[in-house]
């Protein structure tokens, strides 16, 4: 099959689903590779590159959607891509099915198949095409270092000839992926970071990587925050208000405040309220990971980086991966590259597309001319 990669078309997004390195792999799975020139240009790869590894490099979107069977790209496609679409062809990419139903029938119409990539089961099986963990896992990263730019002193404390310097207070709220790994790189720049998540099993993971869980005076136990999937679910008004005293009571004495707690196909709970954000002192910085969908930080503004009248500074950029398009590309492309692995059981250039294999029907989201979201549960965990 010809797996073929466009350029990005959404403004700002700088990652490419195809790196020269997963070509050679494709490649050794019987498969011909196809790049829009310049498609991997803002992620550090050039056309040069490519030709390199052996992938054709085919001026513009025409001649790409035309040449390739299996199109593989970062974003949902926009209408337009879908309407390039045929029943001869497969679409790989983030999808979000549940916000993007039209566009979902609309592929189904065409007969494509569709595998989103945002939905590959998060089974052990499965780890290395997740696609989801691999971004959060860069994102938590980033917003450390976004912090660390916005703010005007060390992580670490230092004792210096020109005097002692304190190291930074940093709460991460939301300990899944994203969180685990802002907390790992706050902790290893120095950082005395504190953690909290409505699941206390992960309380174990956050000390384990240095970091202080941070425990509410809450009479039941702080027990009712998971749902299966180890996934959070809302919690009770009381757990709410135990947990928002808690954040009153820390917010004056920390630095830097990472939030990335995320309830599933609901907006994001709103954890940082305005009179926390008043406390804090001038210079602090709050990075808002759930900006996109409506932000844990009561001011936070989707997209932007704001600096409040105290001297606050909230930054709710929601595009973090593409901001390290380079590690994101790679990472990205490798989970795509194991999922046509599992599509290329025989190695042979030849797609399989088996709906009986857990992890292909789970990320399936149109195929055979109909529409199959939602999946059935996995099988295999
Ligand atoms: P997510 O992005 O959905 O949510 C981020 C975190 O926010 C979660 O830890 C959640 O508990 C927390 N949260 C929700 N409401 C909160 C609140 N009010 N206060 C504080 N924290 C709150 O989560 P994620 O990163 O996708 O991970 C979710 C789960 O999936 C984790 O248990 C993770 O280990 C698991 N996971 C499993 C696999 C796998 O098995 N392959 C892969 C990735 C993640």
């Amino acid at each position: 099959m010809k797996i073929g990669t466009p350029k990005e078309i959404l403004d700002g997004e700088n990652r490419v689903a195809m790196t020269p390195d997963s070509a050679k792999m494709l490649q050794k799975l019987g498969h011909e590779c196809l790049i829009e020139a310049g498609a991997g240009e803002r992620a550090g790869f050039l056309d040069a590159d490519y030709r390199e590894a052996g992938v054709t490099v085919v001026d513009g979107p025409d001649a790409l959607w035309q040449g390739a069977d299996v199109i593989a790209k970062v974003r949902p496609p926009t209408e337009g891509e879908v309407d390039r679409l045929d029943s001869g062809k497969t679409l790989i990419s983030m999808f979000y099915p549940a916000s993007n139903e039209d566009l979902m029938k609309r592929a189904a119409d065409k007969g494509a198949s569709v595998i989103a990539m945002d939905m590959v089961p998060r089974i052990s099986r499965a780890q290395k095409m997740d696609a989801l963990s691999s971004m959060a896992n860069i994102a938590g990263y980033r917003a450390v270092m976004e912090a660390g730019n916005n703010f005007g002193r060390f992580f670490t404390g230092q004792v210096t000839a020109a005097g002692k310097v304190p190291p930074a207070k940093v709460l991460v709220v939301g300990a899944g992926v994203a969180g685990l790994a802002a907390i790992g790189t706050s902790t290893s720049l120095g950082a005395i970071t504190y953690a909290f998540d409505v699941r206390p099993e992960v309380a174990e993971q956050v000390e384990s990587m240095g970091a202080e869980f941070v425990y509410l005076d809450f009479e039941e136990e702080q027990t009712d925050g998971s749902e299966s999937g180890g996934y959070a679910k809302p919690s009770s008004p009381e757990f709410r208000e135990a947990q928002l005293a808690k954040f009153r009571e820390l917010a004056p004495d920390i630095d830097i405040v990472i939030t990335t707690a995320l309830i599933p196909n609901r907006e994001a709970p709103e954890l940082w309220t305005e009179d926390m954000v008043k406390a804090m002192k001038p210079g602090s910085v709050i990075v808002d990971l759930a900006a996109e969908r409506g932000g844990n930080c009561k001011l936070t503004v989707k997209d932007e980086r704001i600096v409040t009248e105290n001297g606050v500074i909230i930054v709710g950029y929601t595009d973090f991966p593409s901001r390290m398009a380079k590690q994101s590309s790679l990472l990205f492309s490798t989970n795509v590259r194991h999922l046509l692995t599992d599509l290329t059981p025989e190695k042979d250039g030849k797609i399989n597309h088996n709906m009986e294999d857990d992890v292909i029907r789970g990320a399936t989201i149109a195929h055979a001319k109909e529409v199959t979201f939602p999946p059935p549960p996995p099988k295999t965990k």
